[in-house]
């Protein structure tokens, strides 16, 4: 058992009611169980799984199976990992100074399929915006193994924003949203492509995979879409 904690960011605001932690929770189960289908699939190195390959990593090349098997390995020893803890900070109504924040900080909305939401500016005062579902402090473990004790201390901080909880939102999304923010802190993944501008959303993703393979094996949502694919067709398969 994974324990999960909750905190406010700094005290002073309405922490998450039960049905938000509820949610919460099940959305870090439903990711353990989505990471489980995705590590199952490895093994057979996602022979069943090459057009969803293609799709969000550009192509089903014996480099790009080995580089996402590396990664869905990693992100499934660290999930089921009994040590690590995960903590949701409630961030709804946060002002948030960039250097407030230990470590690089990396803002979201996966959600988005536009990225009209607010650019981040080193220094520029700014609030966690509606449309923001969750952001982590990025710390890349790429260069060590996964399950190092990097994070046991640090809690696996997930903070949350509002659109996590709202009406166009569901556990589908939430525990994507999840993967996406554990990929950044276990995988080092990145939000950009190459010309550095950021990219979420199933379309911009597809597009991503389309133009710049190397970038899409590194593209946080573009994993998470990747798993959730295995889990649609999983489930697809046993109607
Ligand atoms: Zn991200």
């Amino acid at each position: 058992m994974i324990t999960i904690y909750f905190e406010s960011f700094g005290g002073g605001f309405s922490p998450f009611s039960d049905l938000e932690k509820e949610m919460l929770r099940q959305a870090f189960s439903h990711a353990q169980i989505h990471c489980q289908k995705a590590y199952n699939a490895s093994l057979s190195s996602f022979k069943r799984h090459r057009s969803e390959l293609q799709l969000w990593f550009g192509n089903s090349k014996n480099i790009t199976i080995l580089h996402v098997i590396s990664s869905i390995r990693k992100m499934h020893i660290v999930v089921f990992n009994p040590k690590i803890f995960i903590t949701f900070v409630d961030a709804r109504e946060r002002y948030i100074q960039r250097g407030d924040l230990e470590f690089d900080t990396v803002h979201d909305a996966p959600s988005q399929e536009d990225n009209h939401f607010l650019k981040y500016q080193q220094g520029t005062r700014t609030i966690v915006q509606d449309n923001q579902t969750a952001f982590v402090n990025c710390i890349s473990w790429s260069d060590h193994d996964a399950g190092c004790s990097n994070h046991v201390g640090l809690g696996m901080r997930v903070y949350v924003g509002h659109a996590m909880f709202s009406e166009s939102s569901s556990p589908i999304k939430r525990s994507q949203t999840v993967i996406h923010e554990l990929s950044h802190k276990i995988l080092g993944t990145v939000d950009i492509n190459l010309a550095g501008n950021l990219v979420y959303g199933e379309r911009n993703c597809q597009q991503l995979a389309k133009t710049s393979p190397e970038q899409a094996i590194k593209h946080a949502d573009c994993l998470a879409f990747f798993i959730n694919s295995i889990e649609k067709k999983s489930y697809c398969s046993i109607l």
